[in-house]
């Protein structure tokens, strides 16, 4: 039969594999039957969201009837207040992921590419291949580099030319967890042609407390061709609402916006979202306990003789050493969800999500005891 759905479905769509998300805690409760279970796959913030976010969606529960505001005016009045911006600059998303998608349909056709490095965020390829563009991935940083298989920013710059419409740069990356200094970013936003535009996502910026880490958001006005995407999914805790924005020129902004769906971030989601940002003391003590815990399982790592790659983010990617898959289940059957990373290219390594020290100690003892069965 040549007129199968599938032949019918777009070149690019057909050959997408779907986003793999983390293992949800209920389905492995329902699979095994095991009631003590611990989820760190998909980076969530272990010490959830701010008790302003909740009380702020409680209370817009009682508005279901309405649709939300589609211009999210207050969440954008605070956004562009806390970040120097107009609010012209800012584009909301279902989620940092709608923003992308959105990137893609402005600026991606078949005709054009979109480049990223290899090991990159998940998201970058299923965003160009369900558009039909070309996707071009650099090869990345050396295993035995100081960011072991980070953004090769060199390699990057070479695969740009007058087709590449869109560059990914995650920083820090996932799932990696390394970063790229202020200093070279800089220098390769010089070097990007204007008719490409840069994506710069920063969907781990509250964690990173290095010093020459940058904050894109300073580079807006001298590059118009910039987008800089942040979220209130990892350290504001607040991923099953999905909220993300980003941070461009107001031209960027309004392309992104024609292609936007009308109520794209809805009104629980907003009014969290709103309150979560006025909650520094939140994401001030997140900031710590995920210092800590990374601390903590990088110390872990290394009386086990485990590699890891250095990270700045709220997750650790571990070699195991072995193909990752069966660890990976022999810990599902301990109770500990993690994230087998092969298909980024990483068949030997986990990431695992940081969480409580009292899950880090959970996490660790499973790994023991599964490395050595
Ligand atoms: C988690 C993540 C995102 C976005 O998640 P949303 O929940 O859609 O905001 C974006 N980029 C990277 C690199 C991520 O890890």
């Amino acid at each position: 039969m040549n007129d199968s759905p599938f032949s019918l479905a777009a070149p690019g769509v057909q050959q997408l594999k779907p986003y793999e998300p983390g293992k949800p805690v209920s389905e492995l409760q329902r699979e095994l039957g095991l009631q003590e279970i611990i989820k760190l796959a998909s980076n969530e913030n272990p010490f959830g969201s701010s008790p302003k976010a909740q009380q702020a969606a409680m209370d817009a529960l009682q508005n279901l009837a309405e649709y939300p505001d589609g211009n999210g005016f207050a969440l954008k009045q605070a956004l562009a207040k806390k970040h120097h911006v107009d609010s012209a600059q800012i584009t909301l998303g279902n989620g940092s992921n709608d923003i992308l998608e959105l990137v893609g349909r402005a600026f991606l056709t078949p005709e054009h590419a979109a480049v990223f490095s290899a090991h990159a965020f998940a998201v970058y390829p299923l965003v160009t291949q369900a558009i039909g563009a070309e996707m071009r991935i650099a090869p990345a940083c050396a295993a035995d580099s100081v960011t072991p298989f980070g953004h090769d920013l060199t390699a990057m710059q070479a695969l740009i030319d007058a087709r590449a419409r869109v560059v990914f740069v995650a920083n820090p990356n996932n799932p990696t967890g390394t970063w790229l200094r202020a200093d070279d970013l800089y220098a390769f936003l010089k070097n990007v042609p204007d008719q490409t535009i840069v994506v710069l996502d920063e969907a781990y910026f509250e964690y990173v407390e290095e010093d020459d880490y940058p904050d894109g958001r300073r580079w807006l006005t001298e590059f118009p061709n910039l987008i800089v995407t942040r979220t209130f999914s990892k350290a504001h805790g607040l991923a099953a609402l999905r909220v993300g924005y980003s941070l461009s020129s107001p031209e960027i902004a309004d392309l992104l916006n024609r292609v936007r769906q009308p109520f794209n971030v809805n009104s629980v989601a907003q009014a969290a979202a709103l309150a979560a940002l006025d909650d520094e003391a939140h994401i001030a003590t997140s900031r710590e306990l995920n210092r800590q815990g990374l601390q903590q399982l990088t110390a872990a790592c290394k009386t086990m003789g485990l590699q890891i790659i250095p990270s700045v983010a709220n997750f650790l990617t571990i070699d195991v050493a072995r193909p990752a898959e069966p660890v990976f289940q022999a810990l599902l059957r301990e109770g500990v969800i993690v994230r087998p990373i092969a298909n980024y290219g990483l068949p030997s390594w986990l990431r695992v999500t940081v969480g409580s020290e009292q899950q880090n100690t959970q996490f660790l003892q499973a790994l023991q005891k599964v490395l050595h069965a």
